[in-house]
């Protein structure tokens, strides 16, 4: 299942630059990782101060 954003997000936007394949996009008050292109890596959970990223 790819990762997915949750709610705690403060659209910071240190994900999006650390996405290897561009999966993540600034969305509507917060950022949202596109499902069919996240390859599940796990780099925007690391680099996220609030933990928003998960598994999905
Ligand atoms: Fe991008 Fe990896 Fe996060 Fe998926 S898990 S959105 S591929 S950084
Ligand atoms: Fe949101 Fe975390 Fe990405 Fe920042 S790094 S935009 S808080 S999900």
């Amino acid at each position: 299942m790819a990762y997915v954003i949750t709610d705690e997000c403060i659209s910071c936007g240190a994900c999006e630059a650390e996405c290897p394949v561009s999966a993540i996009s600034e969305g509507d008050g917060k950022y949202v990782i596109d499902a069919d292109t996240c390859t599940e890596c796990g780099a925007c959970a690391g680099v996220c101060p609030v933990g928003a990223p998960v598994q999905g």
